[in-house]
């Protein structure tokens, strides 16, 4: 009996600890991710939104997630007396309210400021070294990125399928410290290596997160995108979206509910490192 009593009391004394601190759980599942760096680029400032509500759970859950946007959106209107200038000025501003909402604040917003549409035409080394010193200079846990595809290439718009394969040939060089070798002989920037990719925009999804909780954040957030989504594309008089746009995006926000009454975003998750 004493026996029983001691085995007992060991048990609850090993077993305790993990319980409370709850490291029985998976540490891979995104849910338990905590004090995570997550790097999520994006082709144009509003490609976060396919993915808003895993970026609201993320920042909920204490993890810091730098933003980098390649163009800044200077062509995306069909309102006939808007100009580029002024379009890449109201869409800067959309976005940082947008992130701001779920809870990224704007310094952590990298904007490399390329001509909407035109990123299919900037030198590819030149990019690829940007992406390359970034992963170096952040050393994410976690990258997001359009997915190029697996086996076949997946074919996307101007912009998103450039930024696809250059963000993965970027992460790659920043593996090798014999690319750009300069990064780390005049600042200091050693090499690293990314080992899980979350890919959005994907034919292949493999893995799938609940925002359930988050639909509401999302919906305020993608809502800042007046130029965007709604009559703003057409006539931009302001910055406040009207409330039939609202409604389209409050639709759209929850098609990704399944049977289960819960709404998820999906993503092809790699788990390994590109550096081969
Ligand atoms: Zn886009």
């Amino acid at each position: 009996m004493i026996t029983k009593k001691l085995l007992i009391a060991c048990l609850l004394i090993v077993l305790l600890p993990f319980a409370l601190s709850g490291q029985t759980k998976n540490p891979e599942d995104i849910n338990n991710w905590k004090g995570k760096t997550i790097m999520y680029f994006s082709p144009h400032p509003d490609d976060e939104t396919a993915s808003i509500g895993t970026l609201a759970k993320l920042a909920a859950n204490g993890n810091k997630i730098y933003v980098v946007l390649y163009t800044t959106g200077n062509k995306g209107s069909r309102d006939l007396t808007m100009t580029s200038e002024r379009l890449a000025q109201i869409r800067k501003k959309e976005d940082k309210e947008s992130l701001k909402a779920i809870g990224i604040p704007p310094e952590n917003m990298i904007w490399l400021g390329y001509d909407d549409g035109m990123l299919e035409y900037v030198p590819e080394k030149e990019l690829c070294e940007k992406v390359c010193k970034l992963i170096r200079k952040y050393r994410p846990d976690v990258v997001f990125s359009y997915d190029p595809g697996s086996d076949w290439m997946q074919w996307h718009k101007t912009d998103h399928r450039m930024a696809a394969f250059v963000t993965l040939d970027g992460a790659r060089a920043a593996a090798y410290h014999l690319y750009f070798p300069y990064h780390r002989i005049y600042e200091g920037l050693q090499p690293y290596t990314v080992t899980d990719y979350f890919f959005y925009g994907s034919r292949e999804p493999n893995y799938k997160v609940d925002i359930t909780d988050f639909v509401q954040l999302k919906i305020e957030a993608v809502s800042k995108h007046t130029s965007q989504f709604g009559s703003g594309n057409f006539k931009y008089v302001g910055p406040e979206m009207d409330e039939e746009s609202i409604e389209r995006i409050r639709k759209r926000a929850y098609r990704g509910r399944e049977d289960d009454g819960r709404v998820y975003e999906k993503f092809r998750r790699l788990r390994e490192s590109m550096s081969f």
